[in-house]
């Protein structure tokens, strides 16, 4: 199942569900996007990975035949308390992220008191990762499994979903029915020490913008908020309509790199709200207007995220509504 959270990764819901159209199911968070993608007439599964949260979403959930992941004692409360029947089930275990699912403890009380209220043929076993993108942690990822397997060994029929995009890549012995790709599906590496192009991932979101003033400096003047960045010579520098607002990290550093007209150049100074300053002094016939890529095609996410102290999962999702989107298919 394509994972569609957070706008798709920023790309736009119905953007990514029309480029993804043939996967077997998508799986997201948010109720409205689930419904919009029913809305839109797509046929196949969908999960929402927090599943419902009270009595009455169960109703939506029916109506608009959604998966529900179960990842808490509570929610089979609220199953009992409402009439509806047809619902398909991720039952989530907690196998050590310690973020969502089922103590091992509760497992067998939830999932025979499922069973007993006629849901066994709608039941899918799951469970996430918390390290599987992380070279050193592989022991960790085999823990995990192991206590997977172990709680689940007595229910092995039911189909299983255990796997992110790093488990997808690093560990087939994840993969069982049901993976779940997100982050890879949109081009970036899930990893810290893969890049994408070593991954045969192609960007899919490329964030461009173009110069829109020249500013010719001498050696010793400042650039933008702070005069973080100081010139030691003459320099040529662009200004770029693009900044925070539009979800360029602030906190990315002179250095961090950007292409202009298909160069490397790199940021210089504090990113502002709306802008933000690059060196134009060794690129050739930059000026106004020239094309920038902030990141995506010839620039991968991850190498600006790297830069900026975070990964290309926030900086996607952070796009701001107001970048205009064009979908190229
Ligand atoms: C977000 C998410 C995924 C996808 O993770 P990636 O690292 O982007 O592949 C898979 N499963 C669950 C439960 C998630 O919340």
């Amino acid at each position: 199942m394509a994972i569609l959270k957070a706008n798709a990764y920023g790309h736009g819901l119905l953007n990514a569900a029309s480029a993804l159209k043939d996967v077997d199911g998508f799986a997201l968070l948010e109720l409205d996007a689930a419904i919009c993608l029913r809305d839109a007439g797509y046929q196949q599964p969908i999960l929402l990975l927090e599943g419902f949260f009270s009595t009455e979403e169960l109703a939506i959930f029916e109506q608009y035949r959604l998966s529900a992941v179960i990842h808490h004692v509570e929610q089979i409360a609220m199953l009992s308390a409402s009439k509806h029947r047809n619902l398909n089930l991720f039952i989530k275990i907690n196998t050590g992220m310690n973020r969502l699912g089922l103590a091992p403890a509760q497992f067998s009380q939830v999932i025979n008191t499922l069973i007993k209220k006629q849901y066994q043929e709608n039941i899918t076993l799951m469970t996430h990762f918390a390290s599987a993108d992380e070279p050193c942690e592989q022991e960790n990822v085999m823990q995990q499994l192991q206590c997977f397997e172990a709680i689940t060994a007595k229910y092995g029929h039911y189909p299983s979903s255990l796997a992110n995009s790093a488990a997808i890549i690093r560990y087939p012995v994840t993969h069982t029915d049901w993976v779940r790709p997100g982050i890879m599906l949109y081009g970036a590496s899930p990893f810290p020490d893969v890049t994408a192009a070593e991954l045969n991932l192609r960007p899919v979101m490329t964030l461009s913008s173009k110069v829109i003033a020249v500013q010719e400096l001498e050696a010793g003047e400042r650039v933008g908020y702070h005069g973080l960045f100081r010139t030691d010579r003459p320099m040529r520098i662009g200004i770029v309509a693009c900044g925070y607002a539009d979800g360029y990290p602030r906190h990315a550093p002179t250095n961090t790199p950007v292409l202009i007209n298909n160069q490397r150049s790199r940021i210089l100074g504090r990113v502002s709200m709306d802008m933000l300053a690059v060196d134009l002094t060794s690129i050739e016939n930059a000026g106004l207007n020239s094309p920038v890529i902030l990141w995506g095609k010839g620039l991968s996410v991850d190498e600006v995220a790297l830069s900026a102290g975070t990964n290309s999962y926030e900086l996607l999702c952070a796009l701001a509504p107001r970048v205009e989107k064009t979908a190229s298919l």
